[in-house]
This record gives C-alpha cells, structure tokens and sequence, in this order.
C-alpha cells in the first residue's frame, strides 16, 4: 500500500499523463499511478544506484517493464524533451528540489503540470515556480508518522495569481494559510517555537552584525506566523 503522502502526490497527477518521477527511490509512485490508470507511461529516475536498482526490482517483480522506463541521471537529464507531461518530485528538501528543476528548465518544454512534495522549505520551490512562469494552482499539507509534508502543484500560467500578500504567502503557501488546517496550525505553531529557542539562544551570544541579521530574520518569520495564526 501506498502512504497517504505519496498518494496525495499522485491525486494531483492529470489522469492520462506521461509521468516523470524524478528521485523515485522504489519507483512505488510510477508503478502505483500506472497500476492506477492514472498515468499511461512513467519514468523513474534516480541517481544513486542502492536506489536505481530497487526502483528496476520493484518494477519487474510488479511487471510493469512495459510502461515503467527506470532510469539511472542526474534530476531531469533522464527525460528526452516532449517525454513528459508531469513531473513530480517527492521525499527531499525544497532547495533541491528548486535545483533539480534548474538545473532541467530546458527539459520543462512541453511539461505542463509539476507536483512537488518539499520535506522543508518549501518557501524555495515557491520562490522558484514564481521566477520561472509556473503558477501554483494547489497546495495540501497532511501528517503522517508524526511527519507533516505538503504538496504543491504548479501549472504555467500567471505566477502572482495565488498571492496576495507576498511575504507571508511564500513562506507558508496562499492556499494553506486560506484552508488554515488543524495541521498547519501544529506545523507553524512547531516551527515558531523552534524559532523563539534559537532567537533566545541568540540573545546570549555574543553579539556580531552577522548574528544581528539572523535574528532579524528569525524575528521576522516568527511575526509573520504569529500574524497568520492569529487570524
Ligand atoms: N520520491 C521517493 C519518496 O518520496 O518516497 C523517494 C524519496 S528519497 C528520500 C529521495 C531520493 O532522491 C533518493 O533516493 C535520492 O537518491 C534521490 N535523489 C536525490 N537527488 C537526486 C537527483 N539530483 N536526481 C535524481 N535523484 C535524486
């Protein structure tokens, strides 16, 4: 079975879409969206080989060779340009996510929907799609294992069109502050809390111009939260 976080991932993929999985690990995503009919053709890439070789072992003891393509690369440089119509991207961190898609703009031609699921900084991706004409049209943040992911999808389009307050709405998602769950409030109310420990940590060290810009910055996010949750 699926976790929730990986199927939220593919209840965002357009039914009949060619599929890039771009760090698959298992490859338990393409195989489930294909066993789905969700996708009509997936690929799996990965660069590290542990990796690799259990996304082909997955795919052919679940005998989908046909429709499955595993591939070994670096980010999008698996993909041949027009091979794809989605892409999703799970299970890392923001800013690599961020990189992986630019370090593949080329590959993005032709590719219409990406959806993306940060583990931390998801401000990077949104900063990302906003400077590289991608309009983000959903967001969902969920818990599993104690773990709180979010998820977000992004079509071209007009990229300011979600926002409405800049700042706020980068770092914590204009759709998720709308919907304000019971998880995001946990989430944001968690990461305010890590952010006092730091800032009252910062306070007692000695002070520099360096220190003084971070904790200006961890001040700021802190009121930005506070303004959100208090709404
Ligand atoms: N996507 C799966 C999921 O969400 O369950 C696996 C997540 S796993 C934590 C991250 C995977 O991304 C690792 O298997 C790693 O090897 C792969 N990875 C990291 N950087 C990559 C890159 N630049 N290109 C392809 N794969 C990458």
């Amino acid at each position: 079975k699926l976790s929730h976080r990986l199927e939220t991932v593919a209840s965002f993929i357009p039914k009949g879409s060619k599929i890039a999985d771009i760090g698959s690990d298992h490859a338990y995503l393409p195989c489930f969206a294909i066993e789905k009919e969700i996708a009509s053709f997936a690929i799996a890439g990965e660069v590290v080989d542990g990796p690799y070789q259990s996304a082909l072992n997955q795919v052919k003891a679940s005998e989908l060779d046909e429709k499955v393509s595993v591939r070994k690369g670096n980010g999008l440089e698996v993909i041949s340009q027009g091979e794809v119509d989605c892409i999703t991207i799970a299970g890392m961190g923001g800013t690599l996510i961020a990189t992986i898609l630019e370090n593949g703009k080329q590959k993005l031609e032709g590719v219409n929907r990406l959806v993306l699921q940060p583990n931390v900084s998801a401000i990077s991706i949104r900063k990302w799609l906003l400077d590289h004409g991608w309009e983000l049209v959903a967001e969902k943040i969920l818990e599993e294992d104690k773990k709180i992911y979010e998820v977000l999808v992004a079509e071209r389009g007009n990229t300011r069109k979600p926002y409405s307050n800049m700042e706020n709405e980068l770092l914590l998602g204009p759709f998720l502050i709308k919907e304000k769950s019971d998880v995001f409030i946990k989430k944001w109310t968690q990461e305010a809390d890590q952010w006092k420990k730091i800032y009252a940590q910062m306070k007692d060290a000695e002070q520099n111009d360096e220190l003084k810009k971070k904790r200006s910055v961890i001040e700021r996010k802190i009121k930005i939260v506070e303004e959100v949750l208090q709404k």
